[in-house]
């Protein structure tokens, strides 16, 4: 029957998730690290230029949630850059589309040394769940060097900033210089 449904769309409540419960100390102290180590690093704080290689939107649901109010990583000097002319990290979302590959050659050539390069969510670590498509090439680690992995279907803020962190803090590895 077509009118009972209807009726309990039209009059009950919508169905959605609770938000998951976040810890602000806890992401203004990992958030306050990756800070300093990024001044320990660099000399200043970190930019980040982020590039959907062809994604879902869900990976960058998750990048965008470091710059609401809840995480809020501009307080701590940590920017989102328009142009890769400015960034110090590449973070990579989606799968690598064939239509997207030449793209993000030309955003991986036009980031100054020295830099990283994150492949943020199951799909740019391997395609994830679009591996095997016509129009699918891999992970992002098909066309440039990828120097960190950060998995999961999308991964969580905490997730993404516990990455960054350590990609700072790594005492053996250094920004990768190009040429
Ligand atoms: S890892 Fe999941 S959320 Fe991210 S782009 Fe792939 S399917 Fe979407």
């Amino acid at each position: 029957m077509l009118w009972p449904k209807l009726a309990r769309n039209l009059l009950g409540r919508p169905v959605t998730a609770a938000a998951p419960a976040v810890s602000d100390e806890a992401v203004a102290a990992l958030v306050a690290r990756l800070e300093g180590a990024a001044r320990a690093r660099l000399g200043r704080s970190l930019a980040i230029r982020a590039v959907d290689c062809g994604s879902c939107n869900g990976c960058e649901l998750e990048l965008n949630a470091l710059q609401n109010p809840v995480h809020d990583l501009e307080r701590f000097g940590l920017r989102f850059v328009a142009s890769p002319r400015h960034a110090d990290v590449l973070m990579l979302t989606g799968p690598l589309t064939r239509n997207m590959r030449e793209a993000l050659e030309h955003a991986y050539a036009a980031t100054p040394d020295p830099k990283w390069v994150v492949a943020v969510g199951d799909c740019a670590v391997d395609g994830g769940v679009f591996k095997g498509s016509y129009a699918v090439e891999g992970g992002a680690g098909a066309a440039v060097p990828v120097d960190l992995i950060i998995p999961g279907c999308p991964p969580a803020p905490e997730q993404l900033l516990a990455g960054l962190l350590s990609l700072l803090e790594a005492e053996t590895e250094t920004p990768r210089a190009s040429s």
